[in-house]
């Protein structure tokens, strides 16, 4: 069968290398892509934007593609697999009105609220309706956030209700486009953050293996924001307990409210999570995609052909199939670009790819694009390492070992992704050998 891959970032390099790896799949096509995917056996690139809904279709029905999956979040927001199933395409993420859920941080506040699923509480304004003695009278912090997409930057925890203030009028104001023309502003949560990122058909769930990503740019977990440096599964912050309160509070009524609603959900659904002291999950937000960079780890753990999944979502018998994962640690590492996340600089030259494939784990591409014999930064994050190993202390070191035979100009990096779970894993071990005495 033919593939197509809609995006052209790590996410989408990951789901194109999946795809390709499966025996029933003769070739996948990725639209735009990147250097990655252009140099994968049996992919090849087709220079289409992700948001060009009308060329998408049309290189669809040219090429008779058998199945698409949407990578990125702007063309479900903007309602691509609605124009691919009117036209009998088989087209793998939620529809317009279900995307809602990441494209419209109120309408996905308002979504949990009503149906009582577990989520900080909040208020959301309109420059209009903005009530800056609400804001004074809550407690600090605060989390401002620009309700419609802003590329992973429209949060900010503000410190002080003179900074929450501040953000919301800026976002008022169009520091982030027409996505803050509504702000939810929202109580500080604090606790463990997790990924919860399943596949759903409608109906039924499959929840792909656990992770979790690193937002900030700097080791120990400080900096800026950003879109994710790093990721590894499995997250041993979602134990057995949590994983099934996760299910029952969180993702089980979220299906189900879909379908009540008249919006049944398929596609992959990420629950960026807040797990408490106590172990209560919260919901922080919805992305309606793969993580980008979970995908990376999580994929380089499925065992199972992708497209089977895809097609049993597609078909809503989810329930009947089962995913199986490597038994091993995964862990990605980000490179980002020089000035990430703020002012991305691109066509530096990325050397050391060809010494990195002879080791084992897998780079790979984000923000690359290939210049004559070259392979040249192309976005703010331009590779995710990812190695594999008995734990994920050992698939760190596989994936640090890739990235130290890669060097680009103005390089950057953080040097202890995954290191919640290392902790735990050395704690676990320090326990048993006491209990050996
Ligand atoms: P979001 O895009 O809504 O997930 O927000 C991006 C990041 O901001 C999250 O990954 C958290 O680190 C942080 N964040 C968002 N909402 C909250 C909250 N209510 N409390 C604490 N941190 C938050």
């Amino acid at each position: 069968m033919k593939v197509l891959i809609v995006g052209g970032g790590g996410r989408e390099h990951a789901l194109a290398w999946a795809c390709v790896n499966s025996p029933r799949v003769r070739e996948v096509l990725v639209a735009p892509g990147n250097a990655g995917t252009e140099s994968e056996p049996r992919v090849r690139n087709v220079p289409i934007a992700a948001s060009d809904i009308p060329q998408l279709l049309e290189l669809a029905r040219r090429e008779a593609v058998e199945l698409t999956i949407i990578g990125p979040e702007a063309p479900l927001v903007a309602g691509i697999v609605d124009v691919f199933q009117a036209a009998g395409l088989r087209c793998f993420g939620p529809s317009q009105l279900s995307a809602r859920l990441e494209g419209s941080k109120a309408f996905s506040k308002d979504f949990l609220q009503r149906h009582h699923i577990p989520t900080a509480a909040y208020r959301t304004f309109t420059r209009d309706s903005f009530d800056s003695a609400w804001v004074r009278a809550q407690r600090v912090p605060l989390v401002v956030k620009a309700s419609g997409l802003a590329a992973g930057k429209g949060v900010i925890i503000a410190a002080s209700v003179t900074e929450a203030e501040a953000a919301a009028r800026a976002m008022f104001s169009g520091r982030f486009g027409d996505a803050g023309n509504e702000v939810v502003i929202e109580e500080f949560l604090t606790g463990e953050e997790a990924s919860f990122i399943v596949m759903a058909d409608g109906e039924h769930v499959l929840p792909l293996a656990t992770s979790q990503d690193h937002k900030r740019l700097a080791d120990g977990d400080a900096g800026p924001n950003t879109g994710g440096m790093g990721a590894y599964s499995p997250a041993p912050v979602v134990t057995g307990v949590i994983h099934e309160r996760v299910m029952r509070e969180v993702i089980s009524p979220t299906i189900r409210a879909l379908a009540q609603e008249g919006t049944p959900y398929t596609g992959f659904l990420y629950a960026g999570l807040m797990i408490g002291t106590d172990g209560a999950p919260r919901v922080l937000e919805f992305n309606c995609r793969f993580g980008d960079p979970e995908a990376q780890p999580i994929l380089a753990r499925l065992r199972t052909d992708l497209t089977t999944l895809c097609e049993a979502a597609l078909e809503r018998r989810l329930d009947r199939v089962t995913a199986q994962w490597d038994e091993r640690a995964a862990l990605g590492v980000v490179l980002a670009s020089a000035g990430y996340p703020d002012s991305v600089r691109s066509g530096d030259v990325i050397h050391g790819l060809d010494a990195a494939a002879e080791l084992s784990g897998k780079v790979l591409h984000g923000g690359t694009r290939r210049s004559g014999g070259r392979v040249l930064t192309d976005g703010g994050r331009v590779l995710c390492a990812v190695g594999l190993g008995a734990q994920v202390s050992a698939a760190q070191r596989e994936a640090y070992a890739l990235v130290e035979r890669i060097e680009f100009e103005g390089m950057q990096y953080r040097r202890d992704i995954g290191y919640r779970a290392i902790e735990r894993e050395l704690a676990d071990e320090a326990a048993h050998d006491g209990g050996r005495g």
